[in-house]
């Protein structure tokens, strides 16, 4: 009796979880041929016989507009599981059951896990289980999939249902008199020319034409163009008619009916309310203020800026320690290792290159700490719903700004996840628009980037650059959005439903879990990939060293310097290191042959392979107001955005040989010539839009399907990155603004 089950239900619904509990050790995870969408199979095991369980994408509709959707459907089709087991959430029955309401009109063998009753109860929602069940006409079983409540019963049922196969007739839902009419003509059409009527029920297929499904309509004009061209203009007879009537597309005025539909179901007492609905309440008090049309965005301005503010102001001191520790240990390699390429790897390779990225660990965790209360509150919530109707404006969707806040929509995210996220967006056209601009966020690899300018140049407006920087970067992701909507992605906007989950008091334990996680992921990311771009940019930047008549003649003018001064002074130059006891003559000399060896060291860094690469880019950066270190800075943060702080870490600390004045990088960086707050502001500019990094980009490439987008977006982006920071940067020239 070995059979094939499938587990199918909205994300989040507890699937996984279930799966898990399920099937134990005996699973297996790929993906499915030709898509990323990934696949979990498990083996059941019972009475001997083998029950293997297929973990579907969890999917909100089974209309083909996203690869989910698409997957999950072809597996029922195809695969013809025995029985379907269909996951609830019980604490959000309207919603989950419209996917319900689907399987039930295709007709699949369907059985109700109704998952999350602890929640339920929890929050006083009783369910008449036999009356659910009998409505739906379909077996419900109570589950709490977290502790395995209830899965005994449910592979009994399933057992019963692989034994004795349900034969109920697909569900048919009345759509209104006009959809009726002509589901039942193209129903006619449909037998007449026995399309795919092995594979599903006539009335599905014509539903599906109306509600224009890609996919069938493709394999309708394969089977035959004449005939799908007539179900077409039924369709098209039928859309004009409710245009004019209803100002409704078919496809609408459907999912208004299988809502209407599940909501009669639930009203005939399935559903019964004992408890406070107290907190629900409060939190549609709340909801009133802070989702204010006129209040709302106001709040989350002042919100995210205080969340800066606490960041900077609180970081500060923590971020001293540990800037503190890399100092001491730089100062310990400099007296305790002889000079050489080794010293130079450590201190300017190592040290530098790693601590300039490690001494924004602090800063990054208050801020993620900030983050994370925001999230487990329920505010981010608010904020996508808020920000949905802006949104459309742009072409996007409402589910778009959950991608853009995950990517660092409010600093320290990371485009990675945040490009995942885009899985959830139905139309592919709003999809690639959100992953081609969510990467503009400022993830937690370009925070120390601009926590580095703004406290070299900024330091008396920290948060409200930073809130400036924020508000650029979601002004241009959401410009460029609507740019690539349309030229290079038009089309339609898909409809949207969004709730509002009601308001939480995140615990410490919870707070303190998902800081830590993401600051962790942060500091290995240092330790690691960081570390070893460090080096190879070091390698960079020091071979090959100067020739040897070059070299010389800086020791010649050494040696010129020496001969000049009294034979006391070079003693003293070699014996004491402390300043304060030098005699004047030897203060003199010291200064002097700093001055030929930091001119050395320029030169050296110039002729490097990686100087020669920035110096050759530096009469068209300098447009930008960069200088040849910064390009071999912006080279590096191809790689990984810290680099960016790292290479600049490096190439300021080569070039840097007293070790008496080596201060922080923002404190070099602001005494360098040639850096301005104009600069740095062109350069954060830069920092926002130019391409993703190497990461991202190849998530790009794996989302939308395609190397060409992975492409665009490096060649756009640089291209958009490079002509805004040259604006900003001239017209500041021009006007004389921020010179220094
Ligand atoms: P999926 O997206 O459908 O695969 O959902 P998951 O299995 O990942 O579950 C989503 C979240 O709900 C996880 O945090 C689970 O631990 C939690 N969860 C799953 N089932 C239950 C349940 O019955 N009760 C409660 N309280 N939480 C659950
Ligand atoms: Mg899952």
């Amino acid at each position: 009796m070995d059979a094939t089950i499938a587990l199918a239900g909205n994300p989040n619904a507890g699937k996984t979880t279930l799966f898990n509990a399920l099937t134990g050790a005996r699973q297996h995870v790929g993906n499915y041929p030709g898509v990323t969408v990934e696949k979990k199979q498990g083996i059941y095991i019972h009475n001997n016989t083998e029950i293997q369980i297929v973990d579907l994408p969890g999917t909100y509709s089974l209309t083909a507009y996203s690869p989910e959707e698409l997957v999950a459907r072809d597996f029922l089709v195809n695969e013809k599981p025995r029985a379907i087991i269909n996951i609830v959430d019980a604490s959000n029955l309207e919603r989950n059951l419209y996917l319900t309401v689907q399987f039930k009109e295709m007709g699949a063998p369907l059985c109700i896990a109704l998952n999350m009753m602890d929640v339920a109860e929890k929050r006083g929602v009783e369910i008449n289980i036999r009356q659910l069940s009998k409505l739906m006409e379909t077996p419900v079983i109570p589950t709490v999939a977290r502790t395995g409540r209830g899965k005994n019963e449910l592979i009994s049922q399933v057992i019963e249902m692989i034994q004795k196969p349900p034969d109920a007739p697909p569900l048919e839902i009345s759509y209104g008199k006009d959809i009726d009419g002509a589901l039942i003509e193209m129903e006619r059409e449909i037998k007449r020319n026995h399309f795919l009527i092995e594979t599903y029920p006539a009335r599905w297929i014509a539903l599906k034409y109306m509600e224009d499904d890609e996919q069938i309509k493709s394999l309708g004009e394969d089977a035959d163009a004449n005939f799908s061209a007539l179900l077409e203009a039924i369709v098209k007879r039928i859309a004009d008619h409710t245009m004019a009537t209803l100002d409704c597309y078919p496809e609408a005025l459907i999912a208004d009916h299988r809502y209407g539909y599940i909501r009669s179901v639930i009203q005939q007492g399935i559903v019964k309310y004992n408890h406070d609905r107290n907190r629900l309440e409060i939190s549609d008090k709340i909801d009133k203020v802070v989702t204010n049309r006129f209040a709302g965005p106001l709040i989350m301005v002042a919100i995210i800026f205080s969340l800066y503010h606490f960041t900077f102001t609180y970081s500060a001191i923590p971020g001293g320690w540990v800037e503190g520790v890399f100092g001491w240990l730089s100062g310990l390699v400099q007296a305790n290792l002889a000079d050489g390429l080794l010293k130079s790897m450590i201190i300017s390779g190592v040290i530098d290159g790693v601590g300039g990225v490690m001494g924004f660990v602090p800063l990054i965790m208050f801020m993620f700490f900030g983050i994370a209360l925001l999230e487990d509150s329920g505010y981010f919530a608010r904020v996508a719903f808020m920000l949905d109707r802006i949104f459309r404006i742009f072409g996007l969707h409402g589910s778009s700004v959950m991608a853009y806040i995950l990517s660092g929509g409010i600093a320290g995210g990371c485009a990675v996840p945040g490009v995942m996220a885009t899985r959830t967006l139905k139309s592919p056209r709003e999809r690639l628009a959100t992953l081609l601009t969510a990467p503009f966020m400022s993830c937690g690899a370009k925070l120390p980037v601009f926590a580095l300018l703004v406290a070299a140049f900024f330091a008396d407006n920290e948060a409200a650059i930073m809130l400036l920087i924020t508000l650029i970067s979601w002004a241009g992701a959401l410009l460029v959005a609507k740019f690539l909507r349309m030229t290079v992605i038009k089309g339609e906007a898909t409809p949207f439903v969004m709730e509002l989950p009601p308001y939480r008091l995140p615990t410490f334990k919870g707070l303190a879990i998902h800081t830590w996680e993401r600051t962790w992921q942060y500091i290995k990311k240092a330790g690691t990939i960081i570390l070893g771009i460090s080096i190879i940019l070091w390698a960079m930047m020091t071979f090959p060293g100067l020739p040897d008549a070059e070299s010389q003649k800086y020791a010649k003018m050494r040696n010129e310097l020496k001969a000049a001064t009294l034979p006391a002074a070079i003693h003293e130059i070699d014996s004491i290191r402390d300043n304060s006891k030098r005699s004047a003559p030897a203060l003199a000399l010291q200064k002097q042959l700093n001055t030929v060896a930091s001119r050395e060291a320029e030169a050296a860094l110039r002729h490097s392979l990686a100087g020669r690469i920035g110096t050759a880019m530096e009469p068209i950066s300098r447009l930008a107001g960069f200088d040849w270190r910064t390009d071999i800075a912006l080279l590096g943060g191809f790689a990984a955005k810290e680099v960016v702080v790292s290479t600049l870490g490096t190439a300021y600390s080569l070039g840097q040989v007293d070790p008496d004045q080596a201060g922080s990088l923002s404190e070099i960086l602001a005494g360098s010539p040639g850096w301005s707050p104009l600069t740095a502001l062109s350069l954060m500019i830069f920092t926002i839009f130019y391409a993703p990094c190497s990461v991202t980009v190849v998530i790009i490439i794996r989302e939308s399907g395609s190397w060409k987008w992975g492409a665009f977006s490096m060649l756009f982006n640089t291209l958009l990155a490079f002509v805004l920071a040259t604006a900003v940067y001239q017209v500041g020239t021009a006007l004389g603004l921020m010179s220094g």
